[in-house]
């Protein structure tokens, strides 16, 4: 789906979708955009941040707190911050206009293909050569042979980061994804459960190179032992 108001570059955008055999919807302002995600499955949004009728922030907000639809962000400002910011949103990538429909088509594929490699992530998942293991069918997990447990709360954190990999989430994303919409938590209790997942799973929890900190966002789950 297209969110854009400038109706020439969302016809452009569309346009070059349709090429790359992509079935593109278009939304001119944010109220029509998530009139259409609750009627329909949408399988990646594009993003303008500038919109007439909500800020492009508010609606990747209200995405991520409800779905787990990739958010690709269009923006006419640059700069480290302004990356930072949108993916802090909870956007997947970032593009600056002006952009190559080309590129835009390319950075869509990327994620698509991120996205469908991540569902295909069979019960079980092997990172590092198997030192780490999720089985995610009967909900446990291993290292190095080993099964560690888990309560809930740290299950479903790790699993969210890891189906994910390298992809930053806030905090508020991760109170939104795993507790729920009647988790009563303060962010920082992720913090928390942060700290305690990783005297679980990390080799060494002052040093932790699986659950990782991401200055200014949060947490990503690094898949490749560091240096790789
Ligand atoms: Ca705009």
């Amino acid at each position: 789906m297209v969110v854009e108001d400038e109706r020439k570059l969302r016809d452009v955008v569309a346009s070059y979708l349709e090429r790359a055999g992509y079935r593109p919807l278009q939304a001119a302002g944010g109220a029509e955009a998530w009139n259409l995600l609750t009627r329909q499955p949408v399988d990646l949004v594009i993003l303008d941040l500038l919109l007439p009728d909500m800020a492009g922030e508010e609606l990747c907000r209200r995405i991520r707190a409800h779905m787990s639809i990739p958010i690709l962000m269009l923006t006419a400002k640059s700069g480290e911050m302004d990356r930072v910011n949108g993916l802090s949103l909870g956007a997947d990538d970032y593009l600056t206009k002006p952009f190559s429909p080309r590129e835009l088509v390319a950075r869509v594929r990327a994620i698509l293909r991120r996205v469908s490699t991540d569902e295909l992530l069979a019960d079980t998942v092997t990172f590092r050569d198997g030192e780490l293991v999720i089985d995610d069918g009967r909900k446990e997990v291993y290292r190095s042979g080993k099964r560690i447990p888990l309560t809930p709360f740290e299950y479903r954190l790790l699993l969210t980061l890891a189906r994910r990999p390298d992809r930053p989430f806030t905090r508020e994303e991760l109170i939104a994804r795993i507790g729920g919409f009647d988790y009563e938590g303060d962010e920082r209790t992720i913090d928390q459960h942060v700290k305690n997942l990783r005297q679980k799973i990390e080799p060494d929890p002052k040093k932790p190179t699986y659950v990782v900190t991401v200055f200014g966002v949060g947490y990503k789950f690094a898949p490749d032992r560091p240096g790789e």
